[in-house]
């Protein structure tokens, strides 16, 4: 088996579940007393958080990369960043060590692909759903389409994630406001929805919605573990 390096902490309320992701997949395919080999670097989310808002990519791509080094010294063979959100600092990652790094987007477009599916709505971050940088791996490497919810659902979006995911809470009425942005995304002309932000996956499961979801924690850690134990 290979060791995975997890930058974590964004939130770990999401990291978390990669870590029990990851220890169940390993033990489904290996059995006994198998457990995953990995390292996560956490870092501190209060500090990611304001320089996302304040767009300093720059700072943000260099503690990336850091950690990412800090990952490699200690042994990590891949490196697996638990956000989509922060996959805005993949090339700063990719450039700063000789590991492979698997990108959480390219994980969602090979299961939305898996399922035949051509075009996808996405939720996530702002970040996410605006800026080019998730939407062109869907599209340029896997040739899917993706729609995005309106201007004024995308801040709903936006606002629970950061205002109540990120912290642990849980309520039915934001479950309620994304059901019905699924659901309009769905009217649009999405055939399934990528959960593109690793806590929204605490809010809204298979269950609650009529239309094929992605749920990328998920996916990713699954990808992930495939790698190190082939
Ligand atoms: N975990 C989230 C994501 O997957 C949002 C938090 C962050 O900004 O990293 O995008």
């Amino acid at each position: 088996m290979k060791t995975i390096g997890l930058i974590g902490g964004m939130s770990w309320e999401s990291s978390a579940v990669y870590y029990d992701i990851l220890n169940k997949k390993v033990k489904e395919r290996l059995g006994g007393f198998s457990s995953c080999k990995c390292l996560m670097y956490s870092v501190d989310f209060a500090e990611i958080e304001r320089l996302q808002h304040a767009g300093d990519w720059e700072e943000l791509n260099r503690l990336m990369a850091d950690a990412a080094t800090r990952l490699y010294k200690g042994g990590a063979e891949i490196i697996v960043l638990c956000t989509n959100t922060m996959h805005l600092c993949s090339e700063a990652i990719t450039q700063s060590v000789p590991i492979p790094f698997l990108h959480i987007a390219a994980a969602a477009a090979e299961a939305v692909q898996a399922k035949g599916l051509q075009k996808v709505g996405l939720l996530g971050t702002k970040f996410t759903m605006e800026k080019d940088f998730y939407k062109q791996v869907l599209k340029d490497k896997y040739g899917i389409e993706t729609i995005i919810p309106t201007v004024a659902e995308r801040e709903q979006v936006h606002r629970i994630i950061y205002e109540e995911l990120v912290l642990g809470k849980i309520e039915d009425a934001s479950r309620a406001t994304y059901k019905k942005i699924i659901n309009n995304l769905h009217q649009a002309g999405a055939e399934g929805i990528v959960l593109g932000c690793t806590e929204i996956p605490l809010l809204i499961t298979q269950a609650d919605v009529n239309i094929p979801i992605f749920d990328t924690t998920t996916i990713h850690a699954e990808q992930a573990v495939a790698w190190a134990i082939r």
